[in-house]
Order: C-alpha cells, then structure tokens, then sequence
C-alpha cells in the first residue's frame, strides 16, 4: 500500500500511512495559501466576467474558471480541488445570485467539481511527471478526457435544474449541449496555454518539482537562433495578424455567418510552424479572446453562437494537433543532434574512423579524428563506392563481408593493408549491420583502426623469437655435442680406474681410487642428466616399444637403490599389485630412469624411515593397461609453493650454495617429459617435515600373449 503526499512523493509501504487531515495541514504553508487564494479569486472574477460580459441567448461562449481550475488540479496539485468547490459556490451566490438553499447549487457545483478533480487525476497519470501536452499522443488523450468531462459535467449537472424546475425537460437535451461545448471551449483554449507558460511557473514558486527545460522546448530553441529584434517582431506581426484575421472573419460588417472562417486557421498554423506547442496554445487562447471581444459588437443568434463554438473547437484542436507535432519534431532533431554530438564525442576519444555503408558499398557517412590514421580525407569517401577507392579485388572481399553480415546479422572483425606510398598500412576492421526500424540490416557500420605500429611490433617480436628460439636450439646442440665428447673420455677414465682397481694396489691407493670411480660416476649421471635434457629441449626425444617384464625393471632399481638405503639406514618395500601384468611392450629403459630418479631422491631426501614403491592398475583396455606408481617417503618434504616449480628444469626447494643435497634440478624436469611420452602425468603429494608421495602415471601396450601376476614374483618385499 502506497499513500499519496503532495509534492508528487509517495509514502513507503511500511510506514504508518498519515490521515488526509495530517497530510491536507503539511500540504499548505504560506505560499500554497497564497496561490490557493488568488486561485479562488480568479475563479470567481472569471465566472463574473462570463456570466456579465458574454453571455448571450442564456449561455456563454466558453466557460473560463473551469480551464483555470484543471490547469491547476491537473499541472499543480490536486489538493485544491477544495478550493475549486469555494470557488464555484462563492461564484453562484455572488455572480448568479443562487440560494444555497436550493438542489441546483449544492448538486451542480458538487457535481462540476468532482468531474473535473477526477478528469485531473486522470490527466496527472497521462501527463506524466512534466505536466505538459508534449507530444500528439498526449494531445489526444487530454481532447478525450476533457470531452468526456465536459459532457458529464453538463449532462449531470443541468439535471439538478429540471429539479429545481428552472429547465424544462423539453430544453434539457440544448442546455446540456450548450454547456458542454461552452466548458469544451475553454478547456481546450485556457487549459494547454495555463499547462505550458503558466504552471510551471507556479510550481516552481511553490517548490514543487519542476521538469527540466520548463517552458515551451521549441521555443526555448528559436529563442537562441535570431536577434531580439528579429523575434519581437515576429511576434508582434503574428499578434496583429491572429487579431487582424478575428476581425476580417468576426467583426466585419461585410461577412455574413462567418463566410471567412477558414482565415482563422493561417495564424493557428503559422504561429505553431513557428513556435510549436507553446505558440499554438497561445495563439488559440488569443483567438478565442478576440472572438468574444469582437462578439460584443454584434451579438449572434444562439445557431450563430453554436456555430462560433464548433468553429473555435476545430480551431483549437488543429492548432494543439500541429503544435504537438511540431514540438515533437523538434524534440526528435534535438535529440538527433544530441546523440550525433556524444558520437562524435565517443568517436575523437577511440581513435577509430567509423563509415556507413549501404548495401551497394557507396560510403553514407564518416567520421574520423587526427588519430585515426585515414590515407585519404574524409570528404574524398562521401558518394562514392568501395570499387573506386579500394580497387577491385579488395571491393569484392569487403563486398562479400558485408553479404555476410547483413545475411547472418552478425559483426565480424578482419585485417587488411593499404599500400602508403613506399610502406604499407595496417587496419582492423569491424564490420557491423546496422537495421531499419523495422529490424531489417539496410547499411553497415564499419569501424576502421590504424594497427600499423602494432603490427610492426609484432614482426619484431616474431623476429626475436625466432632468432632466440635459433640460438636456443644452438645452444642445446651445443650441449648435446659437449655432453657427447665428454662422455667417451669419461668413460675411458671409469674403465681405467676400474682395471687399475683390479691391480695390487696399497689400501690407501685404493681408497683414492674408489672416491675417483664415484666422483667419475656422479659427472656421468650429470652429463647423462644434460644430454637428455638437450634432446628433450630439441624435440629429439623419442620412446623405444620393446616388450619387457615389469617386475625385473623394477628389480634393478631396487638393487641400485638398495646400497643406498643400506648405507643410510632406511627401510626399502616393494609392493606391486597382483593384477599389474608382468609382460608389457614399452620403454624399459626409460621407465627405469623414471623410477631411478623418484626413488634416488627419495632416498636422498630421507634420512629415517623407509622409502615405498607401489604399482597397481589405473585402468586397463583389451590391448593397453595405465599403470599407477607411487613413490613414499618419510623424508623432508616439500613445502606447499613448491610442488609445481620442483617439475621445471634447474629448479630446486633449496636453491642456495649452502644447501645440504647435491644435484643439478633436471631429473623431475626429464622425468615429467618421459612421463608425457608414455602418455602419462606426474604429481605430488607432500608436506613439508613429513614426507612426500610422488605419484606418475604411464601408458603400456600388452603383448598378445601377457601374463598378470605370474607366479614366483615378489609382489610384496621388505628390505633393511
Ligand atoms: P635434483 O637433481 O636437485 O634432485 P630433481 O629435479 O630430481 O633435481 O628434483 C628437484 C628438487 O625437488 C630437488 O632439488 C628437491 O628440492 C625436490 N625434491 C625432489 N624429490 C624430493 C623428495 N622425495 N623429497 C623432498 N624434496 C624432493
């Protein structure tokens, strides 16, 4: 439930909805008082000058207070609708010198009031938050609304009289008639002039919110165009003409019953050409004056009267009609020119030139800004046809981009280069349909970016890429033969110490010789490290596909791990699952080198408690089986940001000079690549303090003829 509180707010559902008499006393202050009794005033006066000045044959031409009181109802507040009902029933005592013991003063004055406060209520839903008959869609529903009022007003209102019997019931149907169009008159001349040049001004007196550009639009607009003296002259004429033409049409003895009538509308259209919806209030308002001043000097007969009516009606309602389109017109330009501004606008601060197409490739439009880098200036584009100026080949690829467009009536980006002078340019084009009103793609919109010092940043930094990938692979070649050369003179020195070990040799000899054999044998392992490393970097690493036995693989690691594990006093265990299937077809080799590396650093890692090796299966196919392995241990562990970076190459937890464990940082980097070649990953497990499990997966082929779990091999085995 929402309540209504003057000032055009509404109260919050959830606040304890105020009583009408609390909301009446916090809706008038001074200047409401103030407004509200010049209101009551002008009412009364107007009634007086209507019923003495221009009533004739019983009726009057038009009934002024009843404009006055919906301009305020309708475009001020509906809390003077009291003062509207004083108004009416001073003007009856007063002006028409009626009872207030009788039916007819109470009823009609009860009845008028009620109409013409719902009319504005109405009329408030329909104008909407500016209060103004801004466009024709609005004219035409105010026409409605005030017809409807008017005739209730006066089919209801006059039946108080036969009651009082001062009508009879053969004069009711003309009375009602005769009143309708006399409030029909007014409403149609007072009440738009009083909406657009007056109540904004009264609201804004009494602090109600006013909509921005108050006034009339239009004419705010012309008011900017001409001189002041331009204007005023404009204006005087168009007031001696409209004044002039009532006279030839009303007050010359010459024409009879209004011959020239039609004269009327020249004015009514010029002035609302001119000035729009304010100016066409005015000039009816001015017409409707001077009809009934020059009504004095010869008074009609009451078919005269009615016809004087009608003609005024029509006047009224072609001049609100072209007004309204006018203004709406013009508010339409004005927006358009708005929104060509902020494009404009959004267009010098992209840095893009945007064109409009048609459908044919003839260039509609273009805007462009210094930074767009255009080749050609914008007037060369206007008229003419992409043929002309991209040549033909490009035009047609364009063309065809554009068919798209419009077919799917979806953008699309693409690059091109425009030959400038000795070099070329580069653009990025997005090309968008633009549709109709009714929705269907007519013109396209493209946008064009200079990219051309993006795209030669782009060369250079492809160039630099290939000549670091070139000294990179240099490099790794280099290695690879370095590794290589050195490789066979170590192994010369390996084997001649190992005869020279055979020799008879002092115990101290021999000690020197042993740490020489293991120092060698560390630099081989290094260098073995290097040159797979070098091949992985250059691609050049390939698996073999042998059939091997999985369990005596993994048997000569356990016996180069064992001496190890021995010598450091950590437990070894051995567990491959029975359904892992012995005979598989793979590189056993390289798989040896995988787990070689896993367990060696486990072992290096640990230095109590035991280190574990498990295979069992992670899925198996008829002719393929993915084996799982996990290597555990109880050693340092990794901490948590770590686990990643241990797999690339020269990467290690404890990178310092004074670190405890030796090594270069390629063996999980070589492993995670071997892994990958048997279509397999690696990851790990750890926490730091409390051990790590490094667990891989690697795809085997299956010979037609493999066992699993044959018999006679250790599945599980612990070793101190
Ligand atoms: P490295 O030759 O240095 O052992 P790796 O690539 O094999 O090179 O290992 C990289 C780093 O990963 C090691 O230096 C070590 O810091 C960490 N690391 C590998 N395995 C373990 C493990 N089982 N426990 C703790 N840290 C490990």
């Amino acid at each position: 439930m929402s309540s209504y509180i003057p000032n055009g707010e509404v109260a919050k559902s959830g606040a304890r909805p105020e009583t009408h008499a609390a909301l009446a006393l916090r809706f008038w202050n001074g200047r409401r008082a103030a407004v509200g009794l010049v209101f009551v005033a002008l009412y009364v006066t107007l009634d007086w000058v209507s019923l003495s000045v221009e009533r004739w044959h019983g009726i009057s031409a038009w009934y002024p207070p009843v404009g006055l009181a919906l301009a305020i109802l309708a475009g001020v507040d509906l809390w003077f609708a009291p003062l509207m009902l004083i108004g009416s029933f001073l003007a009856s005592v007063v002006n028409d010198g009626q009872s207030p013991l009788t039916y007819t003063f109470w009823f009609s004055n009860t009845v008028m009031v009620l109409t013409y406060t719902i009319a504005a209520a109405v009329l408030q839903k329909i104008l909407g938050a500016e209060r103004k008959l801004q466009s024709l869609r609005k004219v035409l529903w105010y026409v409605s609304v005030v017809g409807c009022a008017s005739l209730i007003d006066a089919t209801v209102g006059r039946l108080a009289f036969i009651w009082d019997k001062t009508l009879a019931v053969s004069s009711y149907p003309k009375a009602a008639m005769d009143w309708c169009i006399g409030d029909a008159v007014a409403l149609m001349s007072l009440t738009p002039f009083l909406l657009a040049a007056v109540v904004p001004r009264v609201r804004k007196y009494l602090e109600l919110p006013v909509p921005p550009a108050c006034g009339c639009d239009l004419a705010e607009t012309i008011r900017e165009e001409g001189s002041r003296l331009r204007r005023t002259a404009e204006i005087s004429a168009q007031v001696v003409a409209t004044l002039g033409v009532a006279w030839v049409v009303f007050g010359w003895d010459r024409t009879k019953s209004y011959d020239l009538f039609y004269l009327l509308f020249l004015p009514a259209i010029w002035i609302a050409v001119r000035w729009g919806l304010c100016g066409a209030t005015a000039v009816i308002l001015l017409l409707n004056l001077s009809v009934i001043g020059t009504l004095q000097r010869s008074t009609p007969s009451a078919y005269g009267l009615g016809l004087l009516q009608a003609f005024m009606l029509v006047v009224s309602l072609t001049g609100l009609c072209l007004g309204s389109v006018i203004s709406e017109r013009e508010r339409a330009e004005h927006a358009l020119r708005g929104s060509e501004a902020r494009m404009e606008a959004v267009i010098k601060s992209i840095d893009e030139a945007v064109f409009v197409l048609d459908v044919r490739g003839t260039y509609k439009n273009v805007w462009v800004n210094e930074g767009s880098g255009l080749v050609r200036p914008r007037e060369d584009f206007i008229g003419r046809n992409v043929h002309d100026l991209l040549g033909e080949k490009r035009a047609e690829e364009v063309m065809e981009a554009f068919r798209r467009v419009l077919q799917t009536g979806r953008g699309e980006s693409s690059e091109y280069a425009v030959p400038d002078g000795a070099g070329t340019r580069w653009y990025l084009a997005r090309v968008a349909p633009i549709r109709s009103a009714c929705g269907k793609p007519e013109n396209v919109c493209v946008t064009s970016r200079d990219i051309t010092a993006a795209k030669k940043a782009e060369e250079e930094l492809r160039r630099a890429k290939e000549s670091a990938e070139m000294a990179s692979r240099a490099k790794s070649e280099f290695l690879t033969n370095m590794s290589h050369e050195i490789r066979t003179p170590m192994n010369g020195m390996i084997g001649m110490t190992e005869l020279l070990l055979d020799t008879e040799l002092t115990h101290e000899q021999r000690e020197y010789l042993i740490a020489l054999k293991t120092a060698a044998g560390s630099l081989m392992t290094l260098l073995n490290d290097t040159l797979d490393f070098a091949k992985i970097e250059t691609c050049k690493l390939e698996l073999k596909s042998v059939e091997f036995a999985l369990r005596d693989c993994i048997d000569e690691v356990r016996r180069i791990a064992r001496v190890q594990a021995q010598q450091k006093g950590l437990k070894l265990v051995w567990q491959v699952s029975q359904e892992v299937p012995d005979l598989l077809a793979g590189d056993p080799m390289r798989l040896r080198q995988v787990l070689m590396n896993l367990v060696g650093n486990a072992v290096k890692f640990t230095e109590r408690g035991q280190v574990v090796l498990e295979v069992d299966t992670a899925g198996q196919k008829e002719n393929s089986v993915l084996l799982h392995f996990r290597v555990r241990d109880t050693g340092i562990g990794i901490p948590d940001g770590k686990k990643e970076m241990i797999f690339d190459a020269f990467t290690q937890v404890d990178g310092s000079g004074t670190r405890k464990h030796g090594g270069a940082g390629l063996g999980l980097a070589i492993a995670r690549r071997l892994i990958e070649l048997m279509r397999g990953t690696i990851w790990v497990e750890s926490e730091a303090g409390r051990g790590s499990t490094f667990h891989f997966t690697a795809k085997f082929e299956l010979p037609a003829d493999a066992a699993i779990g044959p018999v006679g091999m250790i599945e599980r085995e612990i070793e101190n």
